[in-house]
């Protein structure tokens, strides 16, 4: 009896997802600012879009976007509502919000297939993003704190932490690496690596002559008061108080796999990060995939993102104009 529920219910969603079945010029999976800024040079370009988007950029677990001109300080839902507002103007540009669950090759381009239907179209932009997985960093009170007092990146909120009492976290490598570079924004700097033990004696010496100490006990947990952290506590008992820090490593990881089903080749970048390597149209070698912003390069930051959207939608549309134009 249920086998028979399943087959007609899925006979339905098939009918549905055929009907729904729509042919896009170009489909832009994922709307932070990489996907949205492509959208909006498309958009102006009078080219038939879609953005099909979660809704959870990245940066939304923090208080603030840093960084980017005209928009520092905003928080990051607002510039998501201003890009959204502003792309309602462009007939031609339709915002979903709507789950890409697969990207497949066709012969004439791509299928796109989403929790609500189905989208074919020649070119895809992958706008995906990365996320961070701080939770398997496994420091209890951690992700309170994440995007509020400890974050990522030094560019991004390195001002607003200047000269405060910091903390750098990650193992025994890449924590003392990071130190060098949150040293820049304030002289009170302690390295903890939750355990990992510090072996190499220059690093050390290296670290104490700049001012940094490095705590290389297990981490029994951080406490925080509404995201501000304030203390650092030890297995031992003992504590270490200080008002915010970065993170050597965030554990990230690629918000979808669909460049690396089709075995696009990568390149190493800064930090050891992986990079997928792509043109100057930022096309793969996939005819018709595109990657930009942090999908492409797994950190790019909002500025370099909205540069990289503005920039393929530029480029997509010469392509275009050389594809209709008659000779
Ligand atoms: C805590 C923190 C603070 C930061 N602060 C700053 C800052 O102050 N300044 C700065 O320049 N950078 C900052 N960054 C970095 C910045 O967030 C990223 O570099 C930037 O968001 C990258 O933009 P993007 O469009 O490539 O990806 P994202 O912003 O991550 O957007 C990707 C979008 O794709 C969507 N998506 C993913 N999978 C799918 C799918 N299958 N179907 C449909 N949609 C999908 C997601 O929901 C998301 O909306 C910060 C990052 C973090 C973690």
């Amino acid at each position: 009896m249920w086998q028979w529920v399943t087959v007609y219910i899925n006979s339905i969603v098939e009918r549905y997802n055929e009907i729904n079945n729509r042919y896009m010029d170009i489909v832009i999976i994922g709307g932070g600012p990489a996907g949205m800024s492509a959208a909006l040079v498309l958009g102006r370009s009078r080219i038939n879009t879609v953005v099909l988007n979660t809704e959870n950029a990245r940066n939304s677990i923090s208080t603030h976007s840093h960084g980017f001109l005209t928009q520092d300080g905003k928080h990051p839902s607002e510039i998501f509502s201003i890009a959204k507002r502003q792309l309602e103007k462009y007939p031609s540009v339709n915002y979903k919000k709507e789950k890409a669950l697969s990207l497949e090759k066709t012969a004439d381009g791509f299928l796109i297939k989403t929790d609500l239907g189905s989208y074919t179209s020649e070119r895809v932009i992958l706008a995906t993003g990365y996320r961070d997985n701080v939770e398997l960093l496994g420091i209890t009170g951690l992700s309170d704190v994440y995007g509020k007092s400890v974050y990522p990146c030094p560019f991004c909120d390195g001002y607003e932490m200047a000269d405060k009492k910091l903390g750098v976290f990650g193992d025994a490598i890449s924590a003392p690496m990071f130190s060098k570079i949150i040293a820049h924004w304030s002289k009170d700097v302690m390295v903890f690596t939750n355990g990992d033990k510090v072996t190499d004696a220059e690093l050390v010496k290296n670290l104490e002559l700049n001012g940094i100490e490095i705590i290389d006990k297990a981490i029994k947990e951080l406490i925080a008061e509404e995201g501000q952290l304030k203390q650092v506590v030890f297995h031992d008992n003992t504590i270490v108080e200080r008002e915010g820090g970065f993170l050597a490593d965030t554990k990230s990881s690629e918000s979808v796999n669909f460049a690396r089903q089709f075995n696009i080749p990568t390149e190493t970048g800064h930090f050891g990060m992986e990079i997928y390597t792509v043109n100057d149209n930022n096309e793969t070698d996939v005819k018709g995939l595109y990657i930009i912003g942090d999908a492409r390069a797994g950190w790019t930051g909002v500025a370099e993102s909205v540069a990289e959207g503005a920039s393929v939608a530029k480029m997509i549309t010469h392509q275009i104009i050389e594809e209709r134009w008659k000779s």
